[in-house]
């Protein structure tokens, strides 16, 4: 069903792209990537055997990157409010050496992301630019569900200081794991706890274009975003020359277009219009006006700033992509900015090299299960017991009986002793 729905979603995007494909045939700058994707959709199959030749698909896990170019992947570019075809915002960006780094964690994208079935043990750095659910509501789920999947190391995350300790993302993660104490303490009985810690690297929200990580040749630095108090940031990650701009949730500010400078993509938030804020998303007129003017980027002014920006790519998120929204949004960017522009939803797929910028749409199953990674499982602490009560244990129903058919048959198939499938208490 999903599939199919990707599939429609792809054809309305190359729909658009051929028309996005002819305004800028008309245009004499060199042509935007849009129009050689939608062109490439267009391969002749030359006979009822063969293969069709161009494909505008992207089958996870089915494609080395080059060595010097980077995929990036959206895995979340809605709303707080949640839908099964969009969830909140999450930027997956993989080097061609094999670094992946994930910007954003927002509420519903961890499913996203498990369907490109990356091993567990590569998705471990996590930058966030601010702490609202929808930029970081599947970090719980991510944590334990990478734990369980075999993880082998802590995850590591970034994120700003707030105006004040507790409005930083060192508290927010500390208070996640307090929130999440249960979930820790029983499976740090059964399963290796280390994978269950989150390492914080907090940084100042004031920093301007600090760099805040750099390691094998990659530079990640933040700059502040204007976004219902102190404390958001936007990030650029430099790596082999490339420049890949992922902006957090922000007015309008000064700093994005001049850390943006040469930027190849550059994603940016593009609201909904007020009107449709009003009509789709049941605010009052003076919030659906607000949220475009104080604390959000309207469609004109995303254009403005890319028209300043003047990267290779512009992508644009964080707004319902429906037929009947997409194409207020896509005019009113279309005021003020000419250039390449993709209208980013769920599992869009950019890569970016040095000659060219291609966009696709990924198709990756709904049924994915975890793939282990080259690390192996780490052992679990036997000394840690999990705190049963008599009361609890006592409720045990027997079924030793019927467990029997199949215990004794998988215990020798893996060489398994009577301690291994002691349950303890
Ligand atoms: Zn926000
Ligand atoms: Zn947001």
């Amino acid at each position: 069903m999903r599939n199919k729905k990707q599939l429609g979603m792809s054809v309305v995007l190359v729909a658009a792209g051929v028309v996005i494909g002819v305004y800028f045939s008309n245009q004499p700058n060199e042509l935007p990537s849009v129009t050689k994707t939608a062109q490439a959709a267009g391969g002749k199959v030359k006979s009822p055997t063969a293969i069709a030749p161009d494909r505008y698909v992207y089958y996870p896990g089915t494609e080395a990157l080059l060595p010097d170019e980077i995929r990036v992947i959206a895995c979340g570019t809605g709303m707080p409010s949640a839908r099964r075809s969009q969830a909140a915002t999450c930027f997956l960006v993989e080097l061609g050496d094999g670094q992946k780094f994930l910007f954003d964690i927002g509420s519903g994208s961890h499913a996203n992301i498990q369907s490109l079935m990356i091993p567990a043990d590569f998705l471990t750095k996590i930058f966030i630019t601010h702490l609202h659910t929808d930029h970081w509501g599947d970090l719980a789920s991510l944590w334990a569900g990478g734990w369980t999947a075999g993880r082998t190391t802590p995850l590591e995350v970034w994120g700003p200081k707030g105006g004040r300790e507790d409005m930083g993302t060192k508290y927010a993660v500390e208070h996640l794991l307090k929130a999440y104490n249960w979930d820790y303490m029983t499976r740090a009985v059964t399963i290796n706890p280390i994978p269950g810690q989150i390492k914080v690297h907090e940084f100042d929200y004031k920093g301007l274009n600090e760099i805040i990580y750099e390691e094998k040749g990659v530079t990640i630095r933040s700059f502040p975003a204007i976004h219902s108090g102190d404390g958001p940031v936007s990030f650029s990650l430099v790596w082999n020359g490339l420049k890949i701009v992922i902006g957090g949730d922000s007015a309008p500010n000064k700093w994005y277009p001049e850390y943006s400078q040469g930027a190849d993509l550059a994603i940016h938030e593009a609201f909904m219009t007020s009107p449709q804020m009003m009509r789709k998303y049941n605010q009052p007129p003076q919030l659906a006006a607000r949220i475009n003017l104080g604390f959000h980027t309207s469609a004109q002014a995303f254009g403005k700033i890319m028209s300043m920006v003047k990267p290779r790519h512009a992508v644009a998120y964080h707004f319902f992509n429906d037929s009947d929204t997409r194409y207020d949004i896509y005019q009113g960017i279309r005021e003020t900015y000419d250039g390449p522009l993709s209208m980013a939803t769920d599992m869009m797929v950019w890569n970016v090299r040095r000659d060219e910028i291609v966009e696709r749409m990924a198709v990756s199953p709904d049924e994915a299960w975890d793939v282990p990674g080259p690390g192996g499982h780490l052992k679990p602490d036997r000394s840690r017991k999990s705190e049963y009560t008599d009361f609890t244990l006592e409720g045990r129903l027997d079924v030793s009986d019927v467990n029997k058919r199949w215990l004794e048959e998988f215990m020798k198939q893996n060489g398994l002793t009577a301690d291994d499938v002691n349950i303890g208490q």
